[in-house]
């Protein structure tokens, strides 16, 4: 079986012909404008896929066309209903409209959760049955699988797992709310920390960098910057708290992390391990949960997507 998998960013839409047995075969990828409306961003995505299928030998072996949306969705009716970043996608059809512009059956899933889905199928996750993937990224997305399924929430819309507040009247989210794990765990909260700290540490090589990332709070942090070990501790403190309210919540098999902050890796892993091992509840008598990192990469979406249509 062969379907495709789109994975829509705020940047770009990025899908692939994917088999039920996980592989990419071919890719294609266009440009989003996220301030269109979406007919001109759909329409212009489904001209690709036309495109993109015309001299394909798997043409019409292709049964159907998963989404990963950003945004609140209605999935049993292929709505967006509306996208924080795409201030013009309110209670968009999304499903009919690409349907009748592909002749192809459509299916929609919030994009955290497709990524969720497609690891716990095909990446890390796949011999483990009750899974939460965080994504550590411009903000905290979190999926959760539970006996091999997507929970899909109301409607559909998901979990918004960056959303729970890990400190009362703390700092401002994107949401609205004060404290939220996003406004502490994402890798622009770590940026923006950078900024704000590093003129009370005129000795930290962070004030000779131009542009601040994730990974450059981590590398001179290994490289044992003091303001850089700081912002990195308490970054590992605060993201901790929200992984064990998670263990604590659901005690899944396995916590899986993606996102640009989860490149860096066991040097990560190893410092939320050492801070949530001091902290799990039931101390060393219960059982403690592997935080593991997702293996797809960007592709994860796009598989998981592809995969609504294997099951
Ligand atoms: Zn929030």
């Amino acid at each position: 079986m062969i379907a495709i998998g789109v994975d829509i960013g705020g940047t770009s839409i990025k899908g692939a012909a994917i088999t039920d047995k996980g592989e990419i075969l071919d890719r294609f990828s266009l440009k989003m404008d996220r301030s269109a409306s979406p007919e001109i961003s759909f329409g212009a995505m489904c001209d690709e896929i036309n495109e993109f299928l015309k001299n394909k030998p798997y043409k019409n072996e292709i049964i159907g066309v998963g989404l990963g949306v950003p945004g609140i969705l209605n999935r049993e009716l292929g709505i967006v209903k509306s996208s924080p970043n795409m201030p013009k996608w309110i209670n968009f059809k999304i499903s009919d409209f690409v349907q009748k512009n592909l002749n192809l059956p459509v299916k929609i899933v919030n994009d955290a959760s497709s990524a969720a889905l497609g690891e716990a199928k095909f990446g890390t996750g796949k011999n483990y049955k009750n899974i939460v993937m965080i994504t550590l990224g411009t903000g905290v997305g979190g999926g959760i699988i539970i006996d091999g399924k997507l929970y899909d929430g109301l409607g559909g819309t998901g979990a918004q797992l960056g959303h729970s507040v890990i400190r009362l009247n703390g700092r401002q989210c994107s949401c609205g709310r004060r404290g939220c794990l996003e406004a502490y765990a994402s890798a622009t909260a770590l940026i923006k920390q950078a900024y704000i700290k590093k003129e009370k540490y005129p000795d930290s090589e962070l004030n000779k960098v131009e542009n601040i990332d994730a990974k450059c709070v981590f590398d001179l942090a290994r490289a044992d910057d003091k303001l850089a070990k700081k912002l990195v501790k308490k970054y590992v403190t605060y993201l901790s708290e929200g992984l064990l309210n998670i263990c604590n919540e659901f005690r899944p098999d396995l916590i899986l992390l993606s996102g640009g902050v989860a490149n860096e890796g066991y040097y990560l892993i190893k410092k939320i391990e050492s801070y949530m091992k001091r902290h799990n509840y039931g101390y060393l008598n219960a059982p403690k949960v592997p935080i593991k990192l997702a293996s797809l990469g960007y592709d994860s979406g796009k598989i998981g997507a592809a995969t609504l249509f294997f099951d």
